[in-house]
């Protein structure tokens, strides 16, 4: 098989090493006599796998003792209720920062609940920019802070974790893993697999203890940290497959080097990409340089009647899913984890041929 660079934004590319390990243990799963899928979430095999993705995950970010980790479903879109139902805690304002269409979802859902304050807002800069902290209007009756490490559409990434007074929550989805960060500046992160931990269908949420226990009152009792939290996130039947996939992807990050390693091959990545782009006419970014994602790419051809051309050529060498979303237009690159750099080197490589062709 021709090796294929997929530049989905999500559900994303998975590593090679990933997928052969799924294909070789598809039919029997260890000693489970049976594919990981047809047994039991409360048999020893699956407890086992289940027990030992935690702990990689834990040794991969660190994660301190006084935070739970749970394997849910629903997306990072469930998140944007489960947030408020628990961390409103008795207060009835929460702060949210709005820097993108993700951000933005997470508000609307928000406002179901409580009042939101919104800190800043870059809609006027069609999120290509990040107001500067300093001038944030953050209300400090707010429960929590809500934002948005990466905006997946718009490839816009805070260079800093904000530092503020109240439990600080952060929708990670699309780049988790991608860089080291310290869990103990958040209350909660979480992030839906499909992007960076693997396949869609598992929500990992990281979450402080004390931040669990007390939700608004007649919500599902599945949206309760603390239900999912006191079972081990088995109070249901949980997504097997997905969180099996997760664990082959916390291994397979573990032998890459960990986080830190991966971090800097993400920033070779991303910096290749950026200065191709940079340094030609014919391409362009608008997002602030020290704001631009390292793990979402987007650019456009100074001519958009080239935009088909430019997939169906750009299919023809092997480099797949390279439409940008429709909101912002032209191509996006997404460059998450499991995107090798010789995935880049060949996508800078195309780019410049067809430059040379078409300008
Ligand atoms: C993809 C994405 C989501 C949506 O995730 P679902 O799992 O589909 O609910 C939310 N937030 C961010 C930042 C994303 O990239």
């Amino acid at each position: 098989m021709n090796q294929i660079y997929n530049f989905s934004a999500g559900p994303a590319m998975l590593p090679r090493a990933v997928l052969e390990k799924m294909h070789s243990e598809l039919l029997e799963y260890s000693n489970a006599r049976a594919s990981v899928m047809e047994i039991s979430h409360r048999g020893v095999d699956f407890m086992a796998l289940a027990q030992k993705c935690e702990r990689d995950l834990r040794e991969l970010m660190k994660i301190p003792d006084n935070y739970k980790v749970l394997f849910l479903q629903g997306g990072a879109s469930a998140q944007f209720s489960m947030v408020p139902i628990n961390l409103l805690r008795g207060k009835t304002k929460a702060n949210y920062v709005h820097t993108g269409h993700w951000s933005k979802k997470a508000i609307t859902e928000g406002r179901r609940y409580c009042e939101v304050n919104i800190c800043t807002n870059s809609t006027d800069n069609k999120y290509t920019d990040i107001e500067d902290f300093s001038n944030w209007k953050i209300d400090s009756d707010g429960a929590y802070l809500h934002y948005t490490p990466n905006e997946t559409i718009a490839g816009l990434e805070f260079d800093y974790i904000p530092e503020v007074e109240m439990p600080l929550v952060a929708d990670m989805s699309s780049n988790i893993l991608s860089r080291e960060i310290e869990v103990a500046k958040f209350g909660v992160i979480y992030a839906g697999a499909q992007k960076n931990i693997g396949i869609s269908g598992l929500t990992v949420v990281i979450v402080r203890q004390d931040l669990i226990g007390a939700p608004l009152a007649q919500q599902p009792i599945l949206f309760d940290y603390a239900t999912q939290a006191n079972n081990d996130s088995m109070y249901n039947t949980p997504a097997t497959y997905p969180w099996y996939v997760a664990s082959r992807m916390f291994e397979w990050l573990k032998a890459k080097g960990g986080i830190g390693a991966m971090e800097k091959i993400n920033q070779i990545k991303a910096q290749k990409l950026y200065k191709m782009i940079d340094e030609s006419d014919f391409y362009s970014n608008p997002v602030t340089k020290k704001y631009r994602s390292r793990m979402n790419v987007p650019f456009l051809l100074a001519d958009e009647k080239l935009n088909n051309l430019f997939l169906e050529k750009a299919a023809a060498q092997n480099l797949i899913t390279l439409k940008g979303h429709r909101s912002v237009g032209g191509m996006r690159a997404s460059i998450y984890n499991a995107m090798p750099e010789a995935g880049v080197d060949s996508l800078v490589n195309f780019m410049q041929a067809f430059e040379k062709e078409n300008a």
